[in-house]
């Protein structure tokens, strides 16, 4: 007994085609025209709708202690939301801290995953780097499946990491074949800018984008791409939002160089003005990097367009307007995030496809097979062939939903995009060959989720960094 997904148009990050698809034991067992259903097969008719690939949302964090506080949505509710939109697979970060056993932390994050709804891997953070952090880091990618890891130049005295260190695990990560992704802003310069602008009295959430503006984005890509070209790194820069951080990943990928860029609906979608809401509403904006003046917009998406960005991730991290509050007199303890695994594909379907800024196959490659070949997930993941797990998004582009915190998924009472009406919904999620939504219904379980094991794929070919200059 299987499911079978009759005459939608398949779309892929190559091409399209009317196909039937048959799902069973949780993968795509067949692809061609006409198949007729078997016995017990549950039929899903898609005609004048998309079929996608599962979305995978590469930048997530679930249940996170961070600034005194823990986020809201867990491995459960976030999964959930994520198989709502139409995002069947999630890539967490597992964070210890400076002074933790990097192993000991992996394992507490196993745990508190095992609640999962969806399918999920991790980043392994590395927030310092000692004497056993190249063990810990063989470890995590040859034992545990684990072949990306993170590392801030932000959050200075938290999880910020100093040259020296991004030197030590970028190398390391060269050697093990690990993708390293980046959070890329300079940490002492926020610091500075902080505590200035907080010293001076201002303390509302709008100091805080003042805090970190774009060129101190851009100086810390630059740095670090400039640091993976000489170790051999490939670096992945997480969240980028701005024209200066742009053109430092453009211009690293024109000599050569193997790195890539994200970017998010949020930094697409949204400018600076957020944070004149009054009574603390830009509280729910205070994310880092910070939403941008406008202008920054075009350029991402125009880097979208181009190529030069190759995923759109979330960022998702959600609190609650009461964990919002902890800053209400210092932007400085304002618990940085905001959700959107929920509406990542809408989004980007609404304001990217709908008025032609991407193609279909673009959309695709954006939400999830790029991220899928980058991670190591690939074919797994990210793809419609025979064999890939049967993680499936049957798309209505006529449908529409207008986003809002009193009906997400999200287990948090506020949405950065309250009131935003998207035209393109998921009608019908398959997660591992099981109907996880269907017509607004969720029917996720508790659980269902598996840890995704991963091995430095032959896919992405070794890195040598071409460019010494
Ligand atoms: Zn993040």
């Amino acid at each position: 007994m299987g499911i079978l997904i009759k005459n939608g148009t398949v779309v892929t990050a190559l091409d399209e085609a009317i196909l039937d698809i048959r799902c069973g034991d949780g993968v795509i067992v067949q692809i061609a025209p006409d198949l007729d259903a078997g016995p017990g097969d549950e039929v899903i008719d898609a005609s004048g709708q998309f079929v996608f690939p599962g979305g995978l949302d590469p930048h997530v964090h679930m249940a996170l202690p961070f600034m005194g506080t823990v986020s809201l949505d867990d491995y459960e509710t976030g999964g959930a939301a994520g198989l709502a939109g139409g995002t069947t697979t999630f890539i967490d970060f597992c964070i210890p801290g400076r002074n933790d056993d990097a192993m000991e932390v992996l394992a507490d994050w196993r745990e508190k995953s095992k609640i999962a709804t969806a399918d999920y891997t991790y980043h392994m953070a590395v927030t310092c780097w000692g004497e056993k952090s190249d063990e810990w880091l063989r470890k995590a990618v040859q034992e545990e499946g684990i072949t990306s890891i993170k590392i801030f130049l932000a959050y200075k005295g938290a999880f910020g990491v100093e040259d020296s260190e991004i030197i030590g695990a970028m190398k390391a990560a060269a050697k093990y074949g690990a993708v390293v992704t980046v959070h890329a802003e300079h940490g002492e310069m926020v610091a500075e800018l902080q505590n200035r602008l907080f010293g001076e009295g201002k303390t509302e959430p709008k100091y805080h984008a003042q805090s970190r503006p774009s060129p101190v984005e851009g100086e810390a890509t630059n740095r670090v791409l400039m640091i993976a070209a000489h170790t051999g790194a490939t670096a992945y820069i997480v969240h980028m939002t701005c024209s200066e951080a742009v053109q430092a990943l453009a211009e690293a990928r024109e000599r050569g160089q193997i790195c890539y860029g994200e970017t998010c609906p949020q930094y697409l979608l949204l400018d600076d003005s957020v944070y004149e809401k009054p009574d603390f509403d830009g509280a729910a904006y205070v994310m880092s990097p910070p939403i941008r003046p406008k202008g920054h917009q075009e350029v991402l998406w125009n880097a979208l367009t181009s190529g030069i960005l190759q995923t759109v991730g979330t960022d998702h991290i959600t609190f609650s307007r009461e964990q919002k509050e902890m800053g209400r007199a210092d932007f400085r303890f304002i618990p940085n995030g905001a959700g959107g695994i929920q509406d990542r594909l809408s989004l980007l379907w609404h304001h990217g496809v709908s008025p032609g800024r991407l193609t279909r196959q673009q959309f695709v490659d954006l939400t999830s097979t790029r991220a899928a070949k980058i991670f190591h997930l690939y074919p797994r993941k990210g793809s419609i062939t025979v064999g890939a797990d049967a993680d499936i998004v049957v798309w209505d582009p006529e449908g529409s939903r207008t986003i809002s915190a009193r009906t997400h998924a999200y287990q948090n009472d506020e949405n950065i995009f309250e009131g935003f009406q998207v035209k393109g919904v998921p009608s019908t999620v398959v997660a591992n060959g099981h109907i996880v939504y269907r017509d607004g219904d969720l029917r996720v379980e508790r659980g269902a989720g598996r840890f995704l094991a991963r091995n430095p794929a032959p896919l992405t070919p070794p890195v040598l960094a071409r460019s010494t200059s």
